[in-house]
């Protein structure tokens, strides 16, 4: 894998205090990704929407030891999706079928709205690591993932915000740029019309968000998103693909199972060969050890 800059995520906010904007930068992440999953062209530009959208959401949860679930089933070729991030920066992603791939989109473009396909859901779950967590779902709208997080913002979160999710993959499958951004009119603004019209008029004049930080990074995605506003930036950090596996885990999960399956297990008298979802992690489990 190439190195590039550092994947980052920054947090701006309008000087009246009444716009937010959360901007990342995931180019190595989902490099990453593709390394991992091996996933085609299309799949990745879907994992890598949906990690940019995670990562958002997982810094917004702000808590310690906090972490979001994104789950997009949309019956599509590339099958259940899902993305798990947490408030320290760190997200991973998997897939059912990660090599499914479709043509080109007869605009020219990825067709990720038909790898993923509408018929299913978005759900979201947050959990604070204490009490319930919460979980909010939407129907799918497009399957191209920046629609479907924004009808979840505003059906199940009711914040009235504008979502852009990109992913710029060439023709070899090189991961070229990645990112997104979510804009939100924060409570309490006295003209919250006259804001949102400013913010629609700022989306319409900017180009596509890998276009805003091939010519600029996040610096860019934040002049041109807040153009007008003066911004404040309130934060800027490192972000990674990180999974959260290990062999203490694997052998947590396996003595979950029943204790039938369990016997069968070790009667069999093999070493288990357990693979990571998440991650190219494989871990080998001998009978005893069940
Ligand atoms: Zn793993």
């Amino acid at each position: 894998m190439s190195i590039h800059e550092q994947d980052k995520l920054i947090r701006a906010i309008s000087g009246d205090g009444y716009a937010s904007l959360t901007a990342v930068t995931t180019r190595n992440i989902t490099a990453r990704i593709r390394e991992i999953h091996a996933s085609s062209r299309t799949a990745t530009a879907a994992l890598g929407r949906l990690a940019a959208a995670a990562c958002i959401m997982g810094e917004a949860l702000k808590a310690q030891g906090a972490s979001v679930t994104c789950v997009i089933d949309g019956k599509g070729p590339v099958g259940q999706l899902i993305a798990v991030a947490d408030s320290a920066g760190n997200v991973r992603v998997s897939a059912k079928n990660p090599t499914a791939d479709l043509p080109l989109a007869p605009n020219g473009k990825l067709n990720v709205g038909g790898l993923v396909g509408t018929d299913g859901f978005l759900s979201v779950v947050r959990d604070f690591g204490v009490g319930e967590p919460y979980t909010g779902y939407v129907p799918l709208v497009s399957g191209e993932i920046a629609e479907d997080f924004a009808a979840y913002f505003v059906q199940s979160e009711q914040v009235g915000s504008a979502v852009g999710l990109g992913a710029l993959i060439g023709g070899d499958e090189t991961v070229l740029e990645t990112g997104g951004f979510l804009l939100s009119l924060l409570p309490g603004c006295p003209e919250p019309d006259r804001l949102a019209e400013r913010l629609e008029e700022n989306i319409k004049n900017a180009v596509a968000v890998t276009e805003m930080l091939h010519s600029g990074g996040l610096d860019a995605v934040v002049s041109r998103l807040l153009s007008g506003m003066s911004p404040r930036v309130l934060e800027e950090r490192d972000i990674f693909y990180k999974c959260s596996c290990s062999r203490e885990r694997t052998l947590n999960m396996l003595s979950s199972l029943p204790e039938p399956d369990r016997a069968e297990l070790r009667s069999s008298g093999e070493t288990l060969e357990i693979t990571c979802d998440f991650c190219d992690a494989v871990y080998y489990i001998a009978p005893n050890e069940l």
